[in-house]
């Protein structure tokens, strides 16, 4: 049977860490703003209000109505790009279909962008250079060193190949010097690539794409997925991978609540970039 990797006690620990900057820093702000009333992001902002609170972070949860203007949102996210009290911005995503998630994104200053979405903090993560990371991967990443799971030369899988999860975590591991496959949607046979992976980061959105016969012995695998079903929350990977895998992140209970976590940690490393604390690598080519 697989071990754990449990996020809330690892997150509890974070979001302690977190709370001791936020009083050296003396105090931070973080924004998030939500358009419309899409129930599941209604919940996850909730959530990452609470903890911002916990941590002394004063944070504001800005709700738009579903037919915002682009010139009104870009008008906002203006307005808190300038404001010397708003350390952090984080726009829900997705965004209504009239709204352009591109520009809307764009439109947020690099050194607040807590999400890592700003095409310059892709970029930089591309280039393998210091920047704001999206929180999840890095929440992944704590998992996966809190286990001293070994990633050096490791063959890593990663299925999901989107801009929040899948391309930024298959970084990360690269980084880590992780020989990295990103499986998707067109990728022909997943289970050729998974039975390879000694890590596998799944990160689909479908209930039971990785079953038992799929995953090598021994392995460790990242459940990213939150798949709301009659009988609640599941993940992406079948329950019985536990008895396949040496470790193994349960849903819910795993990916998470670090990714709250790491959210936090993103707005104090945001405001140290912002008072110079830290040097942000703006305009470094
Ligand atoms: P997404 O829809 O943007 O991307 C899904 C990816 O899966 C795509 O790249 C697609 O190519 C791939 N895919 C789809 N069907 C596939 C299949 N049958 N086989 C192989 N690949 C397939 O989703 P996302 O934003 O990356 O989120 C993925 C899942 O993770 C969702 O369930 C989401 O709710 C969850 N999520 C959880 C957290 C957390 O904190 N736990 C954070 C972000 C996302």
């Amino acid at each position: 049977m697989a071990t754990l990797m449990e996020g809330p006690p690892l997150a509890a620990r974070i979001r302690t860490e977190v709370a001791d900057e936020v009083r050296e820093l003396g105090g931070l702000g973080l924004v998030t703003l939500q358009v419309g009333e899409d129930p599941a992001s209604t919940i996850y902002l909730r959530r990452k209000h609470e903890a911002a609170q916990e941590a002394g972070i004063a944070s504001d949860d800005r709700k738009l109505p579903q037919d915002v203007s682009e010139t009104e949102l870009l008008a906002l996210i203006a307005e808190l790009n300038a404001d010397g009290a708003v350390d952090g911005i984080l726009v829900q995503l997705p965004l209504p279909p009239h709204l352009d998630e591109a520009r809307v994104v764009r439109a947020i200053d690099p050194v607040k962008d807590v999400d890592g979405l700003h095409p310059f903090n892709a970029g930089q993560l591309y280039l393998g250079r210091p920047t704001i990371v999206p929180a999840t991967p890095l929440g992944i990443m704590a998992l996966l060193a809190e286990q001293r799971v070994p990633l050096e030369g490791a063959e890593a899988v990663v299925i999901g190949r989107s801009d929040i999860v899948g391309k930024p975590i298959a970084h990360l591991l690269l980084q880590s010097n992780a020989t990295v496959t990103i499986c998707h949607s067109r990728t022909a046979d997943l289970a050729r690539y998974t039975l390879e992976a000694d890590v596998l980061v799944v990160a689909v959105g479908s209930a039971e794409v990785v079953t038992p016969d799929m995953v090598k012995q021994g392995s460790a695998v990242v459940d990213v997925g939150i798949n709301r079903t009659e009988g609640g929350i599941v993940g992406d990977v079948a329950p019985d991978v536990a008895d396949v895998a040496a470790f193994i992140t349960p849903v819910p209970g795993g990916v998470g609540p670090m990714t709250i976590a790491m959210l936090l940690r993103n707005t104090v490393k945001a405001a140290r970039y912002r008072r110079g604390l830290l040097a942000f690598p703006r305009g470094e080519r």
